[in-house]
């Protein structure tokens, strides 16, 4: 008797969450309306569906404003990078400058620049002649 009791209960138990659901859900039908939780429905669904999309396309329209394609000035390999951002190049090793569209050599702090040497010699060689 006390067994069999005990097994009814544990029954009940099981299916609660599913009994419980199924009250809630005539809960609120009986209390907002048939057609107010339809159309909750369809506007949940179209905003599921339609989210995902918005967002995606969101996403891609931001990467191709942010992201730019060019070749490795030192090594010429091609990748991808983020605009106005610092990194080093996967392939060489060189670090780089993404500037608006295209890539560039960061020269490191203390190096002669080659184009600031060769202006002054051929200053030179022109007073010279
Ligand atoms: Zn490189």
């Amino acid at each position: 008797m006390n067994d069999r009791f005990n097994k009814i209960i544990q029954l009940n138990t099981s299916g609660l969450g599913c009994w419980l659901t199924i009250i809630l859900f005539a809960f609120i039908l009986t209390s907002i309306g048939l057609g107010w939780v339809i159309n909750g429905f369809i506007i949940l669904l179209t905003l599921l569906f339609i989210l995902p999309v918005i967002v995606f396309w969101g996403f891609q329209w931001w990467l191709k404003r942010k992201l730019v394609q060019d070749q490795c000035p030192v090594c010429s390999y091609e990748f991808t990078g983020f605009k106005n951002t610092e990194f080093n190049c996967p392939s060489c090793g060189e670090p780089l400058q993404v500037t608006a569209e295209s890539f560039s050599r960061i020269t490191p702090p203390g190096t002669i620049d080659v184009d600031a040497v060769e202006i002054p010699v051929q200053k030179i060689e022109e007073n010279n002649y």
